[in-house]
């Protein structure tokens, strides 16, 4: 394993861990796809997850701008399900502190806890372990610009883009491997529909 673990090492870990699976998907969007990926069934391992968090932090430090701003870093994850890979990565990078956001019900904005308020001008990198859709990241963006905080990357271990996915550019943004799914936008162009192969809808 590379100290950056390579494209291929962090699939066969996903692959390994069954965190990466291949068949017919139906995501909660309706968009078909031939690969899914759940990043809780490769994170329940410790050594894994401290593989990849260690390598994700690799890469972050690599860029001398991050570098730089490492001791007055916030790291920040959209919601609790992210914090392993942002604890991973804080404890790994040394940065100033790592937190949450959180949100009542699932039509709720997202919000931080009381009493945990940015201070203006704070140094943000937002970290998950997926970006996918971006919505949840983009509103988390959204949310810390409004409290005067400065988001200054995005990182995330998986890339797995769909027709839909948010473009955060020119935000720096950094990830371990990115996964290139197909999609489809429904039933009626989809190859493996056509085919006939199982479908199984999946949760998140
Ligand atoms: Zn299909």
């Amino acid at each position: 394993m590379h100290l950056v673990p390579t494209q291929e090492e962090v699939v066969q870990l996903l692959r390994k861990t069954g965190a990466l699976r291949d068949g017919h998907f139906e995501d909660p969007n309706g968009l078909h796809a031939n690969e899914y990926m759940q990043t809780a069934l490769a994170m329940r391992y410790y050594q894994t997850a401290k593989t990849l968090s260690v390598g994700l932090s690799r890469l972050l430090r690599a860029n001398s701008e991050i570098r730089a701003i490492i001791p007055e870093l916030s790291i920040v994850c959209p919601d609790t399900g992210g914090s392993h890979v942002g604890y991973g990565v804080c404890e790994a990078l040394q940065a100033h502190q790592v937190y949450a956001a959180e949100r009542d019900g699932e039509r709720q904005p997202l919000h931080f806890r009381q009493y945990l308020e940015q201070v203006p001008g704070e140094k943000v990198l937002m970290v998950d372990d997926i970006l996918r859709s971006g919505r949840k990241l983009l509103e988390l963006k959204h949310l810390l610009e409004s409290k005067g905080a400065e988001v200054v990357g995005l990182a995330v271990m998986i890339y797995q883009p769909t027709p839909k996915t948010v473009d955060f550019s020119p935000l720096p943004f950094y990830y371990l491997a990115k996964l290139d799914a197909r999609y489809s936008q429904d039933a009626e162009h989809c190859d493996l529909c056509k085919q006939g192969m199982p479908l199984e809808k999946v949760w998140i």
